[in-house]
């Protein structure tokens, strides 16, 4: 039969936040109008989660997608600009580091730039890592701009994601999706009909009584995992004993000081989780992330509270899940895109990650009615495999830390993690080697970030790097740490950034 003939001729996408309304967005603009219909059915009644407003700077290529202007997007959701996650108290009590988004100093005679400041910073004659990073510095700072045309200079590549309110996030997407033909219809899903002869979904009922069917359905219906879990009965794999923060409780604020804006995500370890601290243009963004094992909802609340910088503009928010992911993201003709497919936890923001790299996968694998199980397979290991290594570069978060000081932390000092993320860590203690593995999600820049901001330390270094003299090593280290001083020194306030190029009127 020929493909045409073939063809999906209707898309079902059930969920309206984020994940729903990333994947009407890309599937309107890829198929445009004339390929095959889509809707989007949402309730009113359920609210979305609402809470994902750090990003990573792989977003950008999903913009890009799309084709949307860059200022008004962050403008219409007053969003800011981010370089990279600053950790404090992770290892210890009073200690603190930057995961940026870019490298540390640049690689020499193709050995990695680490290895040389592993082998000065073990005689004592070195700057802190994050010195070597222009993100880290400027971040620091308080400064951004975008990449400028300058030749080697580390201002010819900044690498950058953004915080935006999640709530208008999904509204820009909305309309960006209608706008090109997706069907949006309010309504709740009631029930949800199996085809009898083969399992595969049929349709969908509404609590009006309306039957939707369709050739391949979404589910982008959060924790419920309404079609995959619910009706399907998929399955899902619990990692909360490697993860075991399991609630969060959000409530914005006010910014103390709105004279300045970093552009950066901050997460303070607390004696049962984190706090992230998310500075949007408008307001600054809170929440305890704990596990419910360790510590009850008011106490949680409280200790939020008491570290407000400021009023806060908001009830508390609280969210539940179950670390893990779903056994087969995509089952039959369903395929779950967003917390429906699983949720690592917010460390390290790749939840709206996760979604948009499974829309790519679901691009590249885009079935025919047919549905080939290989193409199924494929787009099923390739999620597995992905989750798996954002799952133990979140877990060495916890695992790598001299931290003691509670039941908690001494449950993650203790916790058995995956063997991939032990031969990681212990080539890394060996002679400072990270490598990245089966396009796992982060690079070597962030291994090494968090593995040394974590108290990692190799006893050695690559060899190779005593072919320099150390006077050699010494001087190009300081020209380095000088380059990147320099350049944070001509880069803007983020705050400037924001008013010249993106300001919104709230
Ligand atoms: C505490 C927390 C912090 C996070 N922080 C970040 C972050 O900083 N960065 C990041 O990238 N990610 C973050 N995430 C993840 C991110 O929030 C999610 O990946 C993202 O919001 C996608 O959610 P979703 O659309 O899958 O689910 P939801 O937002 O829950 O949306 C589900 C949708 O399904 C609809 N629905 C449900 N049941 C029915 C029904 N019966 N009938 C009709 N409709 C129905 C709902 O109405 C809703 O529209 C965070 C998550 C949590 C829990």
């Amino acid at each position: 039969m020929s493909s045409k003939v073939n063809n999906i001729k209707k898309i079902v996408i059930v969920g309206g936040g984020t994940a729903g309304w990333m994947t009407a967005a890309a599937l309107a603009k890829v198929l445009g109008k004339n390929y095959c219909e889509i809707q989007l059915i949402e309730s009113d009644a359920i609210s979305t989660v609402s809470v994902g407003e750090a990003t990573i700077p792989q977003i950008s290529l999903f913009n890009k997608l799309l084709g949307i202007d860059e200022n008004d997007f962050v403008k219409k959701t007053k969003g800011t600009f981010k370089l990279g996650i600053e950790f404090i108290d992770w290892t210890k009590k009073g200690g603190g580091y930057m995961h940026p988004f870019g490298d540390h100093g640049t690689n020499m005679d193709a050995i990695q730039f680490h290895h040389f400041w592993l082998k000065m910073n073990q005689q004592g004659k070195v700057a802190d890592l994050e010195d070597y990073s222009l993100a880290a510095v400027a971040a620091r700072q308080g400064k951004f701009m975008r990449s400028q045309n300058m030749g080697n200079s580390p201002l010819s590549n900044i690498n950058y994601a953004f915080h935006f309110d999640a709530t208008l996030y999904a509204q820009y997407l909305r309309n960006f999706a209608v706008e090109r033909g997706v069907n949006r219809s309010e309504g709740k899903v009631v029930d949800v009909c199996l085809r009898s002869s083969d399992g595969f979904l049929d349709s969908v009922m509404l609590e009006s009584g309306e039957r939707v069917e369709a050739d391949l359905f979404v589910d982008c219906s959060g924790f419920k995992a309404l079609l995959i879990e619910g009706a399907m009965k998929t399955g899902f794999i619990d990692w909360s004993d490697v993860l075991p923060c399991d609630t969060a409780v959000a409530i914005p604020c006010k910014a103390k000081d709105p004279a300045i804006i970093y552009p950066f995500t901050q997460a303070k370890a607390q004696k049962t989780g984190w706090i992230w601290r998310i500075p949007l243009q408008h307001r600054v963004g809170n929440g305890y992330v704990y596990s419910s094992k360790f510590i009850n909802d008011d106490d949680a609340v409280a200790i939020l509270k008491d570290q407000l910088e400021g009023e806060p503009v908001g009830e508390p928010n609280f969210l539940r899940w179950k670390t893990g992911m779903r056994k087969k993201s995509w089952n039959k003709n369903c395929v779950a895109i967003g917390l429906s497919a699983g949720f690592v936890e917010p460390l390290e923001s790749t939840g709206l990650h996760l979604i948009q790299s499974g829309i790519a996968k679901l691009m590249g694998l885009f079935p025919h009615n047919g549905f080939d199980q290989i193409d199924i397979d494929t787009y099923n290991n390739q999620t597995s495999t992905e989750f798996e290594y954002i799952r133990d570069f979140i877990v060495l978060h916890y695992k790598a830390t001299d931290r003691d000081d509670s039941p908690f932390w001494r449950h993650c000092q203790n916790m058995e993690i995956s063997p991939r993320l032990q031969a990681k860590m212990d080539l890394y203690n060996a002679n400072g080697r990270i490598y990245r593995q089966d396009a796992e999600l982060f690079n070597e820049t962030s291994w090494l970030a968090v593995m040394h901001g974590q108290g990692l330390k190799p006893k050695g270094y690559n060899p190779l790097v005593d072919v320099m003299v150390d006077a050699e090593i010494e001087r190009r280290l300081t020209h380095i740490h000088s380059v990147i001083s320099k350049s944070a020194d001509t880069m803007p306030m983020h705050k400037d950034f924001i008013e010249k190029y993106c300001k919104s009127n709230f």
